[in-house]
């Protein structure tokens, strides 16, 4: 792929389909109807988007509904189990929107919209500030969702954030400036990182970014050391950081937030190295390394797109080249299309090794498999056998109760277990590490 036509790909905004479009695209570009019909029932329930250039540039036509990238971003009819597939089938077919809407409200209820407890766990309490827009669930840590970086260039079909993308207020969190952040943080002088997310900050345009960002600079916020921006878009939309008077200023914006000493982590969500195979990607991470930004990659191991650990030391391997330092890989979290993404964490923990074994030092700054759940951030470093049995051997990197962070416990070994709340104390010393999960 080459870089040809830069403007005109940077004038031209990724575009949503969805209902009919999407049935015909999937139908046309595969050749095959069916899979248009199923990918447009199971758009009525999970969000899908998906950006020009995932469709003429990332995806491999030839190998749908094989290909990663299709894998994910189109929607699959084993998305949705087969009980909830069949309502929405039903009722899409009857036509009447009363009806759809009825049973897509009923199914995304089942899908455990906000995992972890984050709208009643994480958002700051204060008489005087709306931290509906806010989490702070690790001391140092606030992590910010801009209102209007809520959407991605294109969605992924596992995405942990899906209830962000559904017209339900009630299950999104944003912010509609950056007023709230400011107040929050000069209350809280130990928060040393700031982490804004969403969605994909980058949708934003720069200058609403820029609001967002340059009032950390200000006298008084010295203790915000850390800015990280969480973004798929060299994936889904690097012409963001490609051409145009936006991506320039971005480059700027960035640029200044390290001149002033700041360190700024752009937090890339890369999945599949196919990602990284085309020239846009590719320059857009040398632009982006070039402002003095730490360039770090994360995602989740799932079924159909890199549940292997070829995949995922080819990725590691792409992403030193270019600059990128691996970060985590995480596991997929219990909500939205789990029973399609999902893997045992058995699982996990042999790609994660067998990846490992096939790369050089340089590529072995991942930490994996992590599960971001309610007590904290919790890795899986293997499968031990001890006294009372198989087990996995456990670390929090990060807790709610902090004392807990680093220390090894252990889970009684179960092949079918895919997630924190699947898991048991192995022994009774390790019952502390899971009272604050409540699945003591
Ligand atoms: S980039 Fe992140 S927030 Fe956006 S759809 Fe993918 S997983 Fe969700």
């Amino acid at each position: 792929m080459t870089l040809l036509d830069l403007d005109t790909r940077a004038a031209l905004a990724p575009r949503s389909i969805s209902g009919d479009r999407l049935r015909k695209l999937v139908a046309e570009r595969t050749g095959d109807p069916v899979l248009g019909h199923e990918a447009h029932v199971v758009s009525q329930v999970l969000p899908f988007k998906v950006s020009s250039y995932v469709i003429d540039e990332l995806i491999d036509w030839g190998r749908a509904p094989d290909d990663p990238i299709y894998r994910l971003t189109f929607p699959h009819r084993d998305m949705l189990e087969p009980e909830h597939f069949a309502l929405i089938e039903q009722a899409v077919a009857q036509g009447d929107r009363g009806t759809v809407r009825q049973a897509v409200d009923t199914v995304r209820a089942a899908l455990n919209p906000h995992p972890g407890d984050q709208l009643s766990m994480n958002v700051p309490q204060h008489d005087d500030i709306d931290g509906s827009g806010m989490q702070h669930k690790y001391s140092e840590t606030l992590l910010v969702f801009p209102r209007q970086g809520q959407t991605c260039h294109s969605y992924c079909g596992y995405c942990f954030r899906w209830a962000q993308f559904v017209d339900t207020p009630d299950l999104k969190m944003a912010m509609s400036g950056p007023e709230a952040m400011t107040r929050y943080l000069d209350l809280h002088p130990g928060i040393t990182d700031v982490l804004l997310t969403g969605g994909d900050p980058l949708v934003m345009r720069t200058e609403l970014l820029a609001s967002y960002l340059e009032p950390l600079l200000e006298p008084g916020r010295e203790h915000v050391e850390t800015i990280r921006i969480g973004t798929k878009a060299v994936s889904f939309w690097p012409y963001r950081l490609l051409a145009g008077p936006e991506a320039d200023d971005l480059l700027r914006l960035l640029e200044r937030l390290t001149a002033a000493g700041k360190h700024v982590a752009m937090m890339l969500h890369l999945s599949h190295v196919a990602e990284l195979q085309t020239d846009a990607a590719r320059t857009a991470l040398a632009r982006l390394a070039s402002t003095g930004a730490v360039l770090r990659a994360q995602a989740p191991v799932v079924r159909h797109v890199n549940d292997d650990p070829r995949t995922w030391a080819d990725l590691w391997q792409a992403q030193v080249r270019n600059r990128v330092v691996p970060y985590y890989m995480f596991v997929e979290r219990d909500t939205g299309a789990r029973p399609y993404f999902g893997l045992p964490l058995a699982r996990a923990v042999d790609i994660y090794r067998e990846a490992l074994q096939r790369v050089s030092g340089l590529g072995r700054t991942a930490r994996g498999p992590v599960m971001s759940a309610s007590p904290g951030k919790v890795v899986v470093d293997g499968v031990v056998d001890l006294d009372g049995g198989r087990a996995f051997a456990l670390r929090f990197l990060q807790a709610r109760q902090a004392d807990l962070v680093g220390k090894p416990f252990f889970a009684k070994y179960d092949e079918h277990a895919q997630w924190w709340d699947d898991l048991r104390p192995h022994g009774p010393r390790d019952r502390e590490f899971f009272g604050a999960g409540g699945n003591a």
